[in-house]
């Protein structure tokens, strides 16, 4: 059974992380938002930090649905990697979400390596950064609809296609790219593969510019006869071991991206917090001012993201199937977040608009929370087809 209990093992773990969050990402925040596309060069001694304290508390990097954590308590229920790392993400995203997504080797390719790769693989690629670059000019939310090709020459693959929107595309060490063994096969035949960034196949297009987490790298690729070592597809490369194999990466960093929301919507709530009236906590919300009703009810929705993203995390390390619960907690964290950002924004006024505070700038940077890793709508199609026992061809 779940325990809603933060697990006091982790306790330290959250608290470093807090800390991080307070002295490194908070003072250098606003600097990096006004810097888009300068690298945070603070960041590379925090990375070096972090990996030191992964070592010591034995590793905070999510762990994937395919690879249990190490269990706290006994019997069936275990608090790992995943519930380590969403924990962690909350913490440093109430410091700055930009700035976490551009930490070295932390990246969402990271966490597609943790999920589907073979344990030779994981080894091979440790300590290495990894984004992860899915997202085509023809295929957005319907990732099935991938043009990229692979092409199997000898003892390579050979890639062809064009990437958009890669977070951490321009500085990470490798790109986890998404490719189709065989167009005519559909989704069945789409799998992930690892390229180095300095493969001369793999050509950075441009960088984008953006609402919000401009702290973060958003590049854009053009793959041209990449030629990829064999042993570097992830996973199966069997067609019919088909494209839940990739999907599966969705049920581990889908819970990361809530967690972000998460730790963002406490910030701003937080300020909201310190500018208005007292709340009582003692009195029901009509008995009090319309600020203190709404900032009661924004409060209810932050418990209910972070709870429902707990409980995704907890299934993940646990080993239970959480495709549900990864995209209810993505999607009401994702929607959440930014209400709460931009009503938060209205409760405080000219505080909430003005660059004084960081409360304007926490709401741009939440939209994209509702967006990347599938936007809010393709959520709430995935719950509606578990519900309702629909597959994709039948709910779309
Ligand atoms: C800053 C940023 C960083 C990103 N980072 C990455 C990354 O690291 N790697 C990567 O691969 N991608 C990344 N993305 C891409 C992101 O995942 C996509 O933008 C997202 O999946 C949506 O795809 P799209 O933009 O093509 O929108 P579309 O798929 O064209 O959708 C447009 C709108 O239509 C809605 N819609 C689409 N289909 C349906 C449907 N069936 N039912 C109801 N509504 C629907 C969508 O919800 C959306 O509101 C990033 C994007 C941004 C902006």
């Amino acid at each position: 059974m779940i325990n809603l209990e933060v697990p006091r093992k982790l306790e330290p773990l959250i608290g470093q992380a807090h800390q991080v969050a307070a002295e490194v990402l908070r003072p250098i925040s606003r600097k990096y938002d006004r810097a888009e596309h300068e690298y945070p060069k603070e960041l590379d001694m925090l990375a070096a930090a972090i990996d030191g304290m992964e070592d010591a508390l034995g590793g905070t990097g999510a762990g994937g649905v395919s690879a249990p954590g190490p269990a706290e308590g006994g019997g069936d229920n275990r608090n790992g990697s995943n519930m380590s790392t969403v924990l962690s993400i909350m913490e440093m995203c109430w410091g700055d979400v930009g700035l976490l997504l551009s930490l070295p080797r932390q990246g969402l390719g990271n966490s597609a390596i943790a999920s589907v790769a073979s344990d030779e693989q994981r080894e091979r690629f440790a300590g290495r950064w990894a984004a992860m670059a899915i997202t085509e000019p023809a295929a957005g939310s319907d990732s099935a609809a991938i043009r990229t090709t692979a092409v199997l020459d000898g003892d390579e693959y050979v890639l062809n296609g064009e990437k958009i929107f890669v977070t951490s595309g321009e500085r990470a060490d490798l790109i986890v790219v998404w490719a189709t063994l065989d167009p005519t096969k559909g989704r069945e035949a789409i799998k992930s593969f690892v390229v180095e960034r300095s493969n001369p196949g793999l050509k950075l297009d441009r960088l984008e510019h953006k609402l919000g987490i401009r702290a973060s790298d958003t590049a854009n690729f053009v793959l041209t006869d990449c030629r990829v070592p064999k042993e570097d597809l992830l996973g199966d490369p069997d067609i019919a071991e088909g494209f839940a194999g990739a999907m599966k990466t969705f049920d581990n960093t889908r819970p990361l991206v809530a967690a972000m929301a998460v730790g963002l919507a406490r910030a701003c709530l937080e300020v909201a917090r310190e500018q208005l009236p007292a709340v009582d906590y003692d009195r029901p919300a009509f008995a009090q001012s319309a600020a203190a009703a709404e900032l009661l009810s924004l409060e209810a929705d932050y418990e209910a993201a972070r709870l429902i993203t707990l409980e995704a995390a907890w299934m993940a390390d646990n080993g239970k199937p959480n495709s549900l619960q990864a995209s209810m907690a993505k999607a009401k964290a994702g929607r959440g977040c930014v209400d709460i950002g931009l009503r938060c924004v209205e409760l405080c006024g000219s505080v909430g608009y003005g660059e004084g505070e960081l409360l304007e700038k926490w709401a741009r940077d939440a939209k994209i929370l509702d967006i990347f890793e599938g936007t809010q709508q393709i959520q709430l199609l995935i719950v509606a087809r578990l519900l309702l026992g629909k597959t994709s061809a039948e709910l779309r």
